[in-house]
C-alpha cells in the first residue's frame, strides 16, 4: 500500500492462500485456520464436507447512481438451515477496519424457485438467511460506490472500480471455496482484473478461493491498455482517464523495474500481471498478480514527478514478492472480520519502499546521487520526529490498526511511520550485511532466502526468522542492531553504519540563528491556526496548543507571510506578544522565541576511503564513490 496521510507516507499490503488441499473440517473460518497449528493433522469426519458453489454477478445498469448491483448464487449440498453471508470489514494491504457493510443496501434473498426467504442481520456484517431446507439461495444487494481510493469502490458515468472485499459477501466458514464473478459492464465498457477468465466465457472470471477473489480488483471502463512482455510473461498497463502519460515509455521503464526484481528472485511468480492506473488522487495497493494505482492525471511530467510515479509502481510491484508471497506471520490466510496483527510491517512496507528505490537505481531510472539524496531526506524527516523515542518499528507495525491510519496532531510526538523509519532501517541493515560479509551478501539474499525457504514451502515468517536470516547472511549476530533499531527506540548510528561503504552522513543546522516559534501552522480563509506542535520546541514548552488561532504578533495582524517576515527580523531569545483565540476566547501570551535547531542531512564520501569501501559502494550503487 502507498498513500499520503498528513505529513507521513502511507502504504499497505495483502496475500495468497495455499489451503486448497486442506480439508474443510480445518477451515471453519479464517480465524480457525490461524489457530490451527500447521503441523497438526486435521480431524477426519465421516462425511466428507463438500464445498459450496458460489457465483456472483456484478452489474451497473445506472452507473450515475453509484450503485453496484450484486447477485450472489450459493448452491450447497450441506446448506445449513440458517446460512450466514458476511461482508469483510477490511481489505488486505490497508490495515484499518473499514466496515464495508455500511455501503450495502436493498438486501433480499430467494430460493431456487424464486420464493422470498426470511433473513435478519445478526451483527454489523452478517446477514442470516432462513434456507428452509433448500440447497440453493440467491441473495441480491446493492453497494454504494462513490469513493475512489485503492481500497474502496467508485462507480460513476465514467468508470467502475471496485475491490471485491468491499463488494462481495462470503459464506461463513467457506473461505476456501472457489467462486466465479460475471461482470455486466455498462455500455461498451471493457473489463480489467488479475483474475483468470472462466473457460469459454467472455465476462466471467474465476477465483480458486476467497484470498484470491478478495485480492483481485476490477476496473471497468473505456480504459487505454498498453501491453508488454517481460521474461516471456504478459504484462499490461491499464490507464483509466485522460492525462499526460506516455504509455509506450512507461511500459519500457516498468519493464526495467520488473527485470530488476526478476534478477533478485530468478523468476516471476505469476502467469500475467496487470497495473490498473486510475488517473486521479494518489496511492497504490498490492495484489498477487495486479496492483491498483492512483496518480495525478497531469503528474507524468516533469521528470521528477514521473520518477515519483515509477517509485509508486516499483513499490506496489515489489510487494508481489515481499508481503504477497514472502508473508509475515499473520498476513495470510486472512481473517476478514478482525484485525490481523503483525510486528513485521516495517519489513513488509518499509522493506518494500527501500527496495522500490533500489530497483529504480539498478534499472538506471535514477542516479546514485538522486538515490542518496532521497535517503538523506528520509533521515531528515525521521530525525525531526520526536515520536522516534516513543515507538519502535515493531510497535508501530503492531499498532497500525489504531494509529497509522488514524493520525492526529500528537502523532508526530508519539509515533513513527513503519514506512519511513522502516525504509531507513532496511537500508542500514542492507549496508550492515554488505559490510559484515565483505560484500558477499546483501538484503537481496535475505529476501531470496525467505522466498525460497518460506514462500516456496508454504510457510510465513516470524520476526525471529527474519533476524536469523539477516544474521546468516551477515555471518554474525545482529541482536544489538535489532534490539536498538527494530525492537527499541535508540538513535540510529548512521555514520557508524554507512562508513562501511565509504560514506559519512553530514548534519548541518542552517537555521540555528533564526528566530523560531516551533508550531506547524495552517492558513485557511484568513485564519492562521496551529496544526501541530512537535515536542521540545518553544511552542510546545511555552503552552501553545493545536487549534489555537494566532490573531496578532506584537499587535500586528498575523498571516503566514507576515509572521515569516516579522520573525526574520528577530533572533532567538527575543520576546514577542502573541494574541490568540483559544476556544473562542481572546488571550495574550508573552512568548520567548527559540532557535530552529532542525538539522539537514547529506551523504558525503569519506575523505580517504579504503579500496574495500570503494568496492562495496560500487557494488551497492553501481557507481564510483
Ligand atoms: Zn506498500
Amino acid at each position: 500500500m502507498f498513500a499520503k496521510v498528513m505529513s507521513l507516507k502511507l502504504r499497505s499490503t495483502a496475500i495468497i492462500l495455499l489451503v486448497a488441499t486442506l480439508t474443510l473440517t480445518m477451515l471453519k473460518d479464517a480465524q480457525a485456520q490461524k489457530k490451527q497449528p500447521k503441523s497438526k493433522k486435521p480431524a477426519v469426519s465421516d462425511a466428507r464436507p463438500v464445498m459450496p458453489e458460489i457465483s456472483y454477478t456484478v452489474s451497473m445498469s445506472k452507473p450515475w447512481t453509484h450503485l453496484l448491483e450484486v447477485e450472489m448464487r450459493l448452491k450447497w449440498d450441506q446448506m445449513p438451515d440458517q446460512a450466514e453471508l458476511k461482508m469483510p470489514v477490511w481489505t488486505p494491504g490497508s490495515y484499518l477496519i473499514r466496515e464495508y457493510a455500511r455501503h450495502v443496501q436493498d438486501f433480499s434473498v430467494k430460493n431456487a424457485t424464486g420464493a422470498e426467504l426470511g433473513w435478519r442481520k445478526i451483527n454489523k456484517n452478517t446477514w442470516q438467511v432462513d434456507t428452509k431446507g433448500g440447497k440453493e439461495i440467491v441473495a441480491s444487494y446493492r453497494v454504494y460506490s462513490n469513493e475512489l481510493t485503492v481500497r474502496t469502490n467508485e462507480l460513476n458515468d465514467e468508470h467502475g472500480f471496485w475491490n471485491n472485499a468491499a463488494t462481495l459477501m462470503f459464506v461463513k466458514g467457506q473461505l476456501a471455496a472457489p467462486s466465479t464473478v460475471t461482470v455486466n459492464p455498462y455500455s461498451n465498457w471493457k473489463i480489467a482484473t488479475g483474475l483468470p477468465k472462466a473457460d469459454g466465457t467472455a465476462n466471467t472470471f474465476k477465483a480458486e478461493n476467497f484470498d484470491i477473489l478478495y485480492d483481485s480488483p476490477f476496473e471497468v471502463s473505456n480504459f487505454t491498455e498498453v501491453p508488454f512482455v517481460v521474461e516471456g510473461k504478459p504484462h499490461r498497463l491499464i490507464f483509466s482517464g485522460e492525462g499526460n502519460y506516455d504509455g509506450k515509455k512507461t511500459a519500457a521503464d516498468v519493464t526495467k523495474i520488473v527485470e530488476e526484481a526478476y534478477k533478485i528472485f530468478g523468476e516471476l511468480p505469476y502467469d500475467n500481471y496487470t497495473f490498473i492506473v486510475n488517473l486521479r488522487g494518489g496511492g497504490g495497493l498490492e495484489h498477487l498478480n495486479s496492483t491498483a494505482l492512483q496518480f495525478n492525471r497531469f503528474g507524468f511530467k516533469p521528470k521528477e514527478r514521473y520518477e515519483r510515479f515509477l517509485g509508486l509502481v516499483a513499490h506496489e510491484y515489489f510487494h508481489c514478492f515481499n508481503v504477497k508471497r514472502i508473508r509475515p506471520d499473520a498476513l495470510g490466510p486472512f481473517d476478514y472480520e478482525n484485525e490481523n496483527y503483525t510486528k513485521l510491517l516495517w519489513v513488509a512496507e518499509g522493506g518494500t519502499e527501500y527496495f522500490s528505490n533500489i530497483l529504480l537505481r539498478r534499472a538506471g531510472l535514477i542516479t546514485a546521487k538522486e538515490y542518496l539524496s532521497s535517503k538523506a531526506e528520509s533521515i531528515q524527516q525521521l530525525q525531526a520526529t520526536p515520536g522516534r523515542f516513543e515507538t519502535s518499528l515493531e510497535d508501530a507495525s503492531f499498532d497500525a490498526w489504531i494509529k497509522y491510519y488514524r493520525q492526529d496532531e500528537n502523532s508526530v510526538n508519539n509515533q513513527i511511520s513503519y514506512y519511513d523509519k522502516g525504509e531507513i532501517v532496511n537500508m542500514m541493515l542492507d549496508i550492515t550485511i554488505r559490510s559484515d560479509s565483505a560484500g558477499a551478501r546483501s538484503l537481496d539474499d535475505v529476501l531470496k532466502y525467505l522466498y525460497t525457504d518460506y514462500y516456496k514451502k508454504g510457510k510465513n515468517y516470524t520476526p525471529e526468522d527474519f533476524q536469523k536470516a539477516c544474521e546468516t547472511m551477515a555471518g554474525k549476530g545482529l541482536d544489538d542492531f535489532f534490539s536498538k533499531y527494530v525492537r527499541g527506540t535508540a538513535e540510529i548510528d548512521y555514520d557508524g553504519i554507512v562508513n562501511g561503504i565509504g560514506l559519512t552522513l553530514k548534519a548541518t543546522q542552517p537555521n540555528a540563528k533564526k528566530a523560531y516559534l516551533g508550531a506547524n501552522l495552517t492558513e485557511d480563509n484568513g485564519r492562521l491556526t496551529i496544526r501541530s506542535i512537535p515536542a521540545a520546541t518553544p511552542a510546545y514548552e511555552q503552552g501553545l496548543n493545536t487549534g489555537d488561532q494566532i490573531v496578532a504578533i506584537d499587535g500586528y495582524r498575523a498571516s503566514q507571510s507576515f509572521l515569516s517576515s516579522y520573525l526574520a527580523e528577530l533572533k532567538p531569545g527575543d520576546k514577542v506578544k502573541l494574541t490568540i483565540f483559544r476556544f473562542d476566547k481572546l488571550r495574550d501570551f508573552d512568548f520567548t522565541l527559540g532557535a530552529n535547531t532542525r538539522a539537514e542531512y547529506k551523504f558525503e564520501p569519506l575523505a580517504i576511503p579504503t579500496d574495500e569501501q570503494k568496492r562495496l559502494y560500487n557494488a551497492y550503487l553501481n557507481a564510483d564513490l
